[in-house]
């Protein structure tokens, strides 16, 4: 069986806790891998690694940072497939859209690349007689990473590249149900030419987790993962005097007007509620029908939902694939087990599908519930897996303030051929991220990405500029070249002349 071990100061490092944690193939529930779980004293080696790396890295030119990182472009490139391969083998989705994860997650390394526009910095020329002032942005020293498994190769590129190109030093924990990926991308930045220590990785579960948000010499530490989480993230990490950016859970709705093309709609819901096997933050998992809409609308997504082909997810002609874990699978199947009990109206109930030849893989079809109750759990929690409420609204009215009601406020969109309709929806909806006909609104990498409310703790988003304000603190230089013969002692508040 292979092993996952650390990544510390550029080579590999035997775990030495004893203690591992299994990986699984998802498409056939064989363990095929375990995963070294760090200690507190492993965490602190890793981040000794990136402070030492930190003394030279922080300080080293914007040339020499980007030179690495282009290079690291072409090699992530050229690995795409491999990359692709390792992450269905443990998170189990299908090849296409783990190309699609690795396309998005290069595209924050390309971001990167760009890094000395960004770092540009500010200058005000005689700002008072003889006076002028510079804005620079300087990094913060040891960042750490902790990331979900639903997307273990871009939520870790959607932090380290920017963090390093901005001169901190990094120590990731990825996710320890899918750690390959990720061990992957150290590997492949170290063949890049990336100082030793400048990115470690620690694997592990909440001892690590906890190790990093208490040690002294992290000065930041981005999340992304469920809510509870994240809220324990940030409220730890920031009582310990850390810079912190939690991203965590959602509940997307998408709002279909009376107007709206009903077959691109559906198409759309289908799309962003059963890809991935649901097991996506920016997934549909709520669909708002308006004015008389539900029972058309319902109707075509249970169409295209049955159509839907659920395999293995290095067959080509799978279009779906497992669940994470079997406890998981179970838990998103007991949300569509009680949902009739609490009100909805079962359209579609994917709890018993097999697929033939993998009989202990994780596997659930697609459920589609309508008339759902806003107080059903189906609606209420966050189920990661194939199920789509359907809900049903009047008006306009009715459907926004049924999605501002909900706690998260992730990513929402709005089907529909109205563009006024549409302008008031962008700017009342409570949501970080919103789709006008786009139903994964996940912005390009030179925007930044996050949720409001219970789906981001802190005050930065990720990536693009948000991204480089977290990972650099901001300095003003004020400075003036005096001629010596008009030097006076001036006891005043110092003022504009
Ligand atoms: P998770 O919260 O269970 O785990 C995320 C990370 O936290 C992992 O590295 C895990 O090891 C660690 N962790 C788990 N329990 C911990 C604990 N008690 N103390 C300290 N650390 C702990 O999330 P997951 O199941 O891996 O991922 C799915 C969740 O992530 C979903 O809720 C999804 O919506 C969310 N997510 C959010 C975004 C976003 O951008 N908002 C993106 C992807 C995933």
């Amino acid at each position: 069986m292979k092993t996952v071990n650390h990544w510390i100061g550029g080579k590999a490092v035997e775990g030495a806790s004893g203690t591992y944690g299994p990986v699984t193939d998802p498409a056939t529930g064989v363990e095929t891998t375990r995963v070294a779980f760090a200690s507190a004293d492993e965490v602190d080696a890793a981040v000794a690694a990136a402070r030492a790396a930190f003394a030279t890295w922080g300080g080293s030119s914007l040339a020499a940072r980007t030179a690495v990182l282009f290079r690291y472009r072409a090699l992530l490139d050229a690995h795409r497939d491999e990359l692709a391969r390792l992450i269905t083998a443990e998170h189990g989705k299908v090849h296409a859209d783990a190309l699609g994860e690795v396309a998005r997650g290069l595209e924050i390394v390309e971001l990167a690349c760009g890094i000395t526009t960004q770092l540009k910095g500010e200058l005000s020329t005689q700002v008072s007689g003889g006076v002028d002032v510079a804005a620079i942005r300087q990094p913060l020293g040891v960042v750490a990473g902790i990331t979900p498994f639903n997307f273990p190769a871009m939520v870790p590129m959607w932090m380290f590249p920017l963090a390093i190109a901005c001169g901190n030093t990094f120590v990731l924990k990825p996710s320890e149900k899918d750690p390959s990926a990720a061990f992957r991308l150290a590997e492949l930045a170290a063949e890049a030419g990336l100082p030793d220590g400048v990115l470690n990785i620690v694997n592990g579960d909440r001892t690590a987790v906890d190790a990093l948000l208490a040690h002294p010499d992290v000065a930041a530490v981005s999340f992304v993962g469920s809510t509870p989480i994240a809220r324990h993230i940030f409220t730890t990490g920031t009582a310990n005097g850390k810079r912190v950016q939690a991203l965590g859970g959602a509940k997307n709705h998408m709002l279909v007007l009376p107007d709206a093309d009903l077959d691109a709609a559906a198409d759309a819901a289908v799309s962003a509620a059963y890809g991935s096997a649901g097991e996506r933050c920016m997934a549909v998992s709520a669909v708002v029908a308006v004015g008389g809409t539900g029972d058309e609308l319902v109707a075509k997504i249970r169409d295209r939902a049955t159509k839907i082909r659920i395999g293995p997810g290095d067959d080509p002609a799978s279009e779906m694939g497992p669940l994470i874990t079997k406890a998981h699978r179970d838990k998103v199947a007991s949300y569509v087990a009680g949902a009739a009990a609490q009100g909805a109206e079962v359209v579609l109930d994917g709890t018993g599908h097999t697929v033939e030849g993998y009989e202990n893989g994780h596997w659930i079809g697609l459920s589609l519930l309508d008339k759902v109750p806003t107080d059903a759990d189906a609606y209420r929690d966050e189920i990661f897996g194939p199920v789509l409420c359907v809900l049903r609204a009047e008006t306009y009215e009715e459907g926004l303030a049924l999605i501002n009601g909900s706690p998260w406020g992730n990513g929402t969109a709005i089907f529909t051929r109205d563009g006024s309709a549409a302008r008031r929806f962008q700017l009342e909806v409570e949501a970080g991220m919103v789709g006008v006909n786009v139903p994964i609104p996940v912005p390009v990498g030179y925007h930044s990405f996050g949720g409001w409310k219970d789906s981001l703790f802190g005050a930065h988003h990720i990536y693009g500029n948000d991204g480089v304000h977290f990972y650099t603190r901001g300095k003003v230089v004020t400075t003036r070249w005096p001629d010596p013969a008009e030097s006076s002692v001036d006891l005043g508040f110092p003022s504009h002349r």
